[in-house]
């Protein structure tokens, strides 16, 4: 579903990330954790197209959105984008639109769809992270949870092969990160192929097929959540293993 080889990318004199490597596999869940500023978010900015890197390649789907540094055509990048959805932390949700229109807008704009169609996908999604009665309320209206929960559905509703979440939960109050992260491990039952950075180890270890762990801008470790957080290898791994748990 997505290789990324020998990913490079550097803000100004600052190299953000080295050489970055690695796979997932349609309907696996990859989980990718490390400490801050190792360079998570970028990487993950990186494969949606929010930002360019200098070396390496990106592929989706078996099509080179870059290859060694060299970008595919406008076109063909911006039909890959449409195969990916990306959460962030923090919900980005329209705040003049009812939940519902937030769920239909792109939908309508970029994909074209009528409205009744869109409106029975928004509801079809809506009714997946547990939110049908919430269609008519506006993002005000939301807990952080629910709001988190519209951004996934919203996600959903452009129906991507691919979906990227960056630390979903962080900036939730405890409570409320538990309905966030079973919205996601239903995705992940469903096969849903997934990239989640996330620091709820906990989470990473009970529903990620692979675990990857970064540090300075490099894979330092990968492997099975039991590998990683059990029979860690690097020194790294465990150092920041053992200040997390
Ligand atoms: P993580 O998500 O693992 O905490 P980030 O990818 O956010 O790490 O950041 C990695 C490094 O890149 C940090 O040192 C950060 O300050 C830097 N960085 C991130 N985005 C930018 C940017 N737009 N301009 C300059 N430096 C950036
Ligand atoms: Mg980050």
């Amino acid at each position: 579903m997505l290789k990324v080889e020998g990913l490079c990318k550097r803000f100004g004199q600052l190299e953000v990330l080295r050489g970055v490597g690695l796979e997932v596999d349609r309907g696996e869940t990859v989980a990718i954790i490390g400490p801050s500023g190792s360079g998570k978010s970028t990487l993950l900015r990186c494969i949606n197209y929010q930002e360019r890197i200098e070396a390496g390649s990106i592929i989706v789907e078996g099509a080179p959105m870059v290859q060694d540094g060299v970008y595919a055509g406008e076109a063909e990048i911006r039909a890959m984008r449409r195969k990916m959805g990306m959460v962030f932390q923090s919900y980005n949700l329209f705040p003049h639109l009812s939940v519902k229109r937030n769920l239909m807008e792109a939908q309508i704009v970029v994909q074209k769809a009528e409205k009744a169609a869109a409106e029975a996908v928004a509801m079809e999604m809506l009714q997946k992270v547990g939110l049908a009665d919430k269609a008519n309320s506006y993002p005000y209206e939301l807990s952080g949870g629910q709001a988190q929960r519209v951004a996934i559905a919203r996600a959903l509703a452009m129906k991507p092969d691919l979906m990227s979440f960056d630390e979903p939960t962080s900036a939730l109050d405890p409570e409320l990160t538990g309905e966030v992260l079973a919205v996601m491990r239903d995705l992940a039952r469903e096969h849903m192929t997934m990239l989640v950075v996330t620091h709820e180890l906990a989470f990473a270890r009970e529903v990620a097929d692979r675990v990857i762990f970064m540090a300075d801008g490099l894979v330092v470790e990968q492997g099975t959540a039991q590998d990683i957080f059990y029979n860690p290898q690097h020194e790294r791994t465990k150092a920041f293993l053992k200040q997390v748990l």
